[in-house]
């Protein structure tokens, strides 16, 4: 028996290693590799809005701080076939083209305000939509001042789009497609909206929000086959979002949980680290806490309110419970804290909401 035994654990030993030494051979690996690369490429584009749909996927639920788990800011808001991109977040890029998002279907980009951490993929989307097959310059809207912004990526990327079109041929990367065109969307003075866009059913609003210095600073509420959603952009809690976002259907808000920075501005000072720790004590006056959020969300009756731009970053349960400290209170239902990959779909002519997450 014993003898068997030792048989046995050998001739699984040289199985083992025999396996090992075939998975070393280039041509296995190849042959893995080949099948792995035609598993994620076979995938489809995932629907991210039916045709009388309107839905909106969080592209990046993040803020400046480093966290691995969420992009910078960013919302994907799809009206039918249309995409519009709200913010451009470091690593929203990356997140829509691991979901095989359809680049080529983005109609429009709109920027909330030219904090650093709302734009620095701009650049990003200009290349990949232009990859992706689009043939007339990429719109971008914004506040006053989207001209400035989008000249210096025009700017920027002018050497990398006459490379590629050197190296892939006009036809394939025509360089007069790749530019984009800014759209400066001006609020008058006394008002608190204004309209981006109204065109086959879709309407696109802009509303000033209060970010300052960071100024003018917008949300854009969507409105499409009787369905809407409200990006808040950063702000605080805002009595005119709150009016332009009555009946909203999903109120997509920023966040900034004040005690969990003033603990973490104390860390960074006990460190030493008084740079970081006066940053966590000057940001909580220009963003909206969540009970604040919350009261905005009630006044608009929006159904659905999800936090986005979360700041601390939340990496468990723990924190996003104390994240959401005090918002049952205010508004016991109809809360949820976003994460990269929420798609919320609004089917037209209903009152459902549906979830769901796209994994890359
Ligand atoms: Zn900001
Ligand atoms: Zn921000």
């Amino acid at each position: 028996m014993r003898r068997f035994l030792l048989y046995a654990a050998a001739l699984v030993a040289v199985l083992v290693a025999a396996g090992y030494w075939a998975l070393l051979q280039p041509a296995v690996e190849m042959w893995v590799f080949r099948h792995a690369a035609a598993r994620i490429v076979e995938r489809p584009a995932p629907v991210l809005a039916q045709k009388d749909e309107l839905s909106v996927l969080l592209c990046g639920t993040g803020s400046p701080l480093p966290d691995r788990q969420r992009a910078g800011p960013c919302a994907l808001v799809a009206a039918g076939g249309r995409l519009f991109i709200v913010d451009a977040g470091i690593g929203s890029v990356r997140n829509l083209m691991q979901w095989h998002v359809p680049f080529e279907n983005v109609a429009g980009v709109l920027i909330t305000h030219f904090h650093s951490d709302h734009i620095p993929e701009l650049g990003e989307l200009r290349l990949q939509t232009w990859v992706a097959g689009r043939r007339t310059h990429l719109s971008v809207y914004g506040p006053p001042g989207i001209g400035q912004v989008v000249a210096g990526f025009e700017q920027a990327y002018a050497l990398d789009t006459q490379y590629r079109t050197e190296h892939h041929g006009a036809a394939f990367l025509p360089p007069a497609a790749a530019p984009m065109d800014a759209h400066a969307v001006p609020i008058p003075a006394g008002a608190t909206t204004a309209v981006v866009l109204d065109q086959n059913g879709l309407k696109i609003t802009a509303i000033r929000v209060h970010h300052a210095p960071a100024t003018p600073a917008y949300g854009y509420r969507f409105d499409y086959k009787g369905r809407s959603v409200v990006i808040s952009g950063d702000t605080t809690p805002d009595e005119d979002l709150a009016r332009a976002a009555k009946g909203a259907d999903v109120l997509v808000h920023e966040g900034l949980q004040p005690q969990m920075v003033a603990a973490l501005g104390a860390a960074l000072k006990t460190a030493g680290k008084d740079r970081a720790a006066k940053i966590m004590h000057d940001i909580p006056g220009y963003h909206s806490s969540p009970v604040g959020a919350a009261r905005i969300a009630n006044e608009a009756g929006a159904k659905l309110l999800v936090f986005t731009h979360l700041l601390p970053p939340l990496p468990d349960w723990i924190a996003r419970r104390l994240f959401l400290e005090g918002v049952a209170a205010v508004r016991p239902k109809g809360v949820e804290i976003g994460h990269d990959g929420l798609l919320i779909r609004l089917p037209a002519h209903s009152d459902a909401i549906e979830q769901t997450t796209l994994r890359g």
